[in-house]
């Protein structure tokens, strides 16, 4: 990390995280945002991404500049209040030593708190861009002393439709400014945005290195779709599973499987948008922990945790885009731990399974798991399936 050009502080407290090596995205990013250059970079999570971002960040806002009240240096855009969390709680333990304020400020929680952290300035604010741009238009922060802006999972942002408030966000920014960009995908409304908000930039990708991708084991069951808890819950007591994140795709689904769960004897917890943020984080801390073993949680909700070394993802129910088969994944095995992805997979899961694996380019293993074998069979997916109103176009 001191030959990328990090100053000791920043190089004692990642060392202190136990990070000895930087990954391919950091030794690739880390010298570009030191320059002062734009980036393009197409990673996920797992590959040591943010930290690629928040130490040049630290170390460029590092040396001495008085912060005028109302006003930050840098802002980190992500989609959700969990990754907003996870991200400012990596800033502090990366910026421990120095002396840096960074604050989170997302949505579904009291503004007032947030307004009163902006009295005397930020340096860096991590925000959902909603939450953000009330703030601003409430004058409770201003724009013109900032230095860098970052997109952190932009397709992500974008997916959620944010694309409109972020907009407006650039269009307060001053135009001389450094602009990072981060997307697990880079689709042609990522590379539109790209444009807009983004000059001359370094591109930088990691998803095709084998080195940064994480070590995951993934498999599917075809079993019927009324079956479904039954499996999971034999899965959970036959395999001994300790932990496992489960995706499920309604809040419906997620309360409903926790108490079919529960009846089994298996205790579980759920996330959804329909709890609230307090309950949300406080089930995220037990299971970071360890307290809370088994975690079902619909996908908006799951995105962002982060968790060094979660054993197991479970899709209950296949998603709806392949990319965020990828996201989920992504979620196990992370920087250098192994890790596994297990898919229970329906007769009406199929289209979303062929799109997954020609995604992967490749079939996923399938188990067979005695007494619950699927009535309704799932054929083998055809690899070279495109996706009906598709907006990606496929390289076949
Ligand atoms: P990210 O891709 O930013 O979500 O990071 C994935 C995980 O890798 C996080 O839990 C980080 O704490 C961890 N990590 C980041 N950089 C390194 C590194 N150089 N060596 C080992 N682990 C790392």
């Amino acid at each position: 990390f001191s030959k990328l050009g990090l100053s000791d502080p920043i190089v004692q407290a990642v060392s202190e995280q136990g990070y000895t090596v930087p990954t391919t995205i950091q030794q690739q990013a880390i010298p570009a945002v030191l320059a002062g250059r734009d980036l393009l970079a197409t990673a996920q999570t797992g590959t040591g991404k943010t930290a690629s971002f928040v130490l040049p960040i630290l170390q460029s806002l590092g040396g001495e500049r008085k912060l005028r009240g109302k006003r930050i240096r840098a802002l980190i855009l992500v989609p959700t209040r969990e990754l907003a969390m996870q991200v400012e709680a990596n800033i502090a333990d990366y910026g421990r030593h120095l002396n840096l304020r960074s604050m989170v400020m997302v949505g579904g929680v009291d503004a007032e708190p947030q307004k009163h952290g902006l009295i005397y300035g930020v340096d860096i604010l991590v925000a959902t861009p909603g939450r953000l741009l009330d703030m601003a238009h409430q004058r409770a922060l201003y724009f013109d002393e900032l230095d860098v802006l970052v997109l952190d999972e932009a397709d992500r942002m974008l997916d959620m439709g944010f694309i409109e408030d972020i907009n407006k966000i650039i269009s307060h920014l001053p135009e001389q400014r450094q602009n990072l960009l981060f997307s697990a995908t880079l689709s042609k409304e990522v590379r539109s945005l790209a444009r807009t908000a983004i000059e001359n930039p370094v591109e930088i990708s990691v998803i095709a290195d084998s080195s940064a991708k994480p070590d995951i084991s993934q498999w599917l069951i075809t079993v019927d779709k009324d079956t479904k808890s039954a499996l999971l819950s034999h899965l959970i007591k036959t395999y001994d599973w300790t932990q496992a994140l489960i995706f499920i795709r309604t809040k419906h689904g997620a309360a409903k499987l926790v108490s079919q769960l529960e009846k089994r004897g298996i205790k579980a917890e759920s996330i959804h948008g329909g709890r609230s943020q307090a309950v949300r984080t406080q089930i995220l801390a037990d299971f970071k922990s360890g307290a809370i073993g088994i975690l079902v949680a619909t996908g908006i909700a799951a995105r962002g945790i982060d968790i060094d070394d979660l054993d197991r993802v479970v899709n209950y129910d296949l998603p709806d885009d392949d990319d965020d088969y990828i996201h989920r994944i992504g979620r196990t095995g992370r920087a250098g731990a192994s890790g596994e992805a297990v898919s229970l997979v329906s007769k009406d899961d199929f289209k979303r399974l062929c799109a997954i694996e020609r995604r992967l380019d490749h079939l996923i293993e399938r188990r067979e798991i005695e007494g619950f074998e699927a009535s309704k069979v799932v054929p083998v997916s055809i690899l070279n399936y495109v996706k009906k109103d598709s907006k990606k176009s496929y390289n076949i």
